[in-house]
Order: C-alpha cells, then structure tokens, then sequence
C-alpha cells in the first residue's frame, strides 16, 4: 500500500479483501482514485473531442468525474505532442482555493497548466495565516459580557434601592402608627384625668364619657387594621363566611361613626335600596372596611361636610358606595391607593395622619368575598370609593383564607 508503484484494480480489490473489516481511507481514495482512470480511459475519446472542439481558442480543460479532475491534452506539435494532463481540482489546492478550468476569471496557474485558473477569497490568505477568532466575535463577546454585567448591576441596584424604600416605608410606618396611637391615647387620659378630678357638671361629664369610648374605639379600630394587616401579610387571615345583610352590617358601621360624625360637624346621607339580598360573607369584615371607608371620607373631605352611604345591587353585586365631595385624588394615584402603606405624595393629604393601610384592607376583603373595589374620583371634587361583592358568590359558608 505505501508502495510508489501503480497498482492495478484488481490488486488494490485485493488488498481490501485480505484487509477484511480494516477500514483504510487511504486505499478506498486509491480504490476510487483507479476506477476513476479507469472510467476516463473508457470515456476518453469523448473527452478528447470537448478538448480538441476547443483548442483553437487555447488549452481546454474538461472536468471529469466527482472529485472532478480536469483534463487536457497538449497539442500535436512537439516538444510533447498529445499529452494527456489529468490535475485532481482537490489534491491540485488547498482548502478556500477553488480550481477553475474555463472561465476568464482567476489567475492563471502557471505555463505548466496552460488555460488553468484558480480563484481565491479575498481574505484566504488572512484566514489561513490567523487563525484566531475574528475581531468581530471579539467584539460581540465583549459586548455580551458588558452587557450581562450592566445587567446585574441594574439588578442589584435595584433590589437595594426597593430595601432602602421599604425600610423607609416601614419607619415611617411605625411613625404614622404610633401618631395615630398617641392621639385618642392623649384624649382619653385628659378627659379621664379631667372627669377624676370632679370638675366637670353632668352635662359635661356625659360629653367626656362619650369622647373616652369614641377614642377607644377608634384605638381599637386602629389596632385591628394593623393586626389585621400582619394576619394578611402571613396569609393567616380568616374569614368567616354567614348569612349576612348588608344594610345591617352598614347600620352598625354607621352607628359607630355616628359621634366623631356629629363631633366633626359631617352630614352622612345613607340610602339603602329596598331590594338589598342577603348574602354570604364575614359581617366583621364588612363593617371594618365600611369603617375604614367612612373614616377616609371624613379625613380626606378638606372643608366640605358632606358624605353618602349608598347600599345596592348592581349586575348581579351587592354594591357599598361611599362618596365624599372632598380633596379628590388625581389619576396617578388612584393607580396606587390600594397598594400597602401608600399615601398620596400631595400636600394635603401628606399633612393628614395615616398609615396607608386602610384602603389595602379593603381592597383584600372585598377580594376574599369574590369582589373588588373601585374608585372614582377627581381632584378637588370628591372620591367615591365602592365595594362590589357577588351576590350569588360560590364560596364555603364556613370559613375562607386569604
Ligand atoms: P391612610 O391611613 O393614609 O388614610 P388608606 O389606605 O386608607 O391610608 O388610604 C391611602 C391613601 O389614599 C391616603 O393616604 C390618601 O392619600 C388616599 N385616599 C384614601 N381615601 C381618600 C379619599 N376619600 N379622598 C382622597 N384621598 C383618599
């Protein structure tokens, strides 16, 4: 096989044989390589007759086979007249050359190969030298990994800056929360330290009573927005679904406010539509958020005094609608208010204490009663906020988590 000498068909079958299952590409190439001379001999005075139709514009080459080879034959005259030139157009270059036979493009090959043209990429010579990565995939690379850098860097900011907000949102929060705590806590002790003192005629006296229980309502009213809360947060928050009516529900809310109501100098309309059904759902629930709504409605109702309750059903919902003609909110932050802890940045409100959790309770237990709430409202005109809760809602009358 390593032999220099020629070997025939059958001798290089031969081989193969007594090679067995030995797989040489080697001698398959010289297999392939002696059929193909072979099948050119054969052929070859049809190849001889595209060469010499030719020939009076100059050497023809004729390509021949699957490699291919390119054929030719030098011309009758001497040094070397006939000579038959087979060049393999794979062996003949190196990889990115391309062996042409007739065609005006390329570069001739040489006086050895008359007529025989090869053509090259521009940057062949480039590629083969260098062989490392292009500029371009440099580049690319670089940019990838800048940007996936950028990337994290975004990330990162931007978990520490929404820590940094929450910590703020958080003390203030405890701020607000202890303000809210510290009023009624002054007013009962001064009115109680006052009624202590014997001072007060009886007219008085049962005013000062009134005002201690309305503060410690209010306290508890605040504490349980804010238990209730940290329930919510945990997803321990219960409710317990009963037949309820709303209108009654409403009227004990009502009942509640009625005092801070009067004290403050409010008008609360209430209407209640004689269809009202009765319903499944938690009555504390309900009266906490028409409590939480109410008491927006007065600490947001700027110098107007007036505030409705409306009860009823709309498109198959029972519907509580509390409306205040008041500071109003702009779009922006209706967006926002039943998010946790927010407050409207606008200057009014701002100087308004609050935690910024009352509307996020009401939002979640008109959700665990199937409904929803909504807002309406325009700057300088008035808020009307409305709990929606499915009257035919399928929920288990034993108890829900949310
Ligand atoms: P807060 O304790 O601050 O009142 P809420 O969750 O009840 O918390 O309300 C969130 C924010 O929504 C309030 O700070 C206020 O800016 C705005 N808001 C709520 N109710 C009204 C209303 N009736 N009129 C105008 N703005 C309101």
């Amino acid at each position: 096989m390593n032999g220099e000498g020629r070997l025939t068909l059958p001798e290089l079958y031969m081989i193969r044989t007594l090679l067995g299952s030995i797989s040489d590409a080697r001698l398959s190439q010289r297999i392939a390589e002696t059929e193909q001379a072979g099948a050119l001999t054969r052929d070859f005075p049809r190849v001889r007759a595209q060469i010499e139709s030719g020939a009076a514009s100059g050497t023809v080459w004729v390509p021949y086979g699957a490699e291919p080879w390119l054929v030719t034959m030098t011309p009758p005259t001497p040094p070397f007249p006939g000579l038959v030139l087979v060049v393999s157009s794979l062996k003949a270059t190196p990889p990115g050359v391309k062996l042409l036979s007739r065609t005006a493009e390329g570069d001739a090959l040489g006086e050895s190969f008359p007529g025989l043209r090869v053509e090259w990429s521009d940057n062949r010579f480039l590629e083969t030298t260098n062989r490392s990565v292009p500029v371009a995939i440099w580049v690319a690379g670089l940019a990838m990994v800048l940007g996936i850098a950028v990337f994290c860097g975004y990330l990162i900011l931007r978990d520490v800056n929404r820590d940094v907000h929450m910590t703020e949102v958080r003390s203030q929060f405890v701020a607000s929360v202890s303000h809210e705590l510290k009023t009624p806590l002054t007013s009962i002790r001064m009115f109680a330290e006052t009624l202590s003192m014997g001072r007060a005629n009886d007219r008085a006296k049962s005013e000062y009573l009134e005002i201690i229980v309305n503060e410690s309502e209010r306290l508890a009213r605040l504490v349980d927005n804010v238990l209730d809360f940290s329930k919510l947060e945990q997803g321990k928050k219960i409710y317990r679904l009963r037949p309820t009516r709303l209108d009654e529900v409403a009227g004990s809310a009502v009942r509640a406010m009625q005092f801070p109501l009067a004290q403050q100098g409010f008008q609360l309309h209430v209407s209640v539509d004689q269809e009202m059904p009765e319903l499944q759902a938690d009555p504390d629930a309900i009266q906490q958020a028409i409590l939480n709504l109410l008491t927006n409605a007065m600490k947001y109702s700027g110098d107007a005094r007036e505030i409705d309750l409306r009860l009823g059903a709309r498109n198959g919902d029972a519907v509580i609608e509390v409306a205040d003609r008041g500071l109003g909110m702009a779009p922006e932050e209706q967006k926002h208010v039943f998010e946790k802890f927010y407050r409207a940045p606008s200057h009014e409100s701002r100087l308004i204490a609050g935690t910024g959790l009352g509307l996020t309770l009401v939002a979640h237990i008109a959700k665990a009663h199937g409904g929803r709430v909504e807002v309406e409202s325009e700057p300088g005109v008035g808020s009307t906020f409305s709990i929606l809760i499915p009257i035919r809602a399928a929920q288990a009358a034993n108890g829900v988590h949310a």
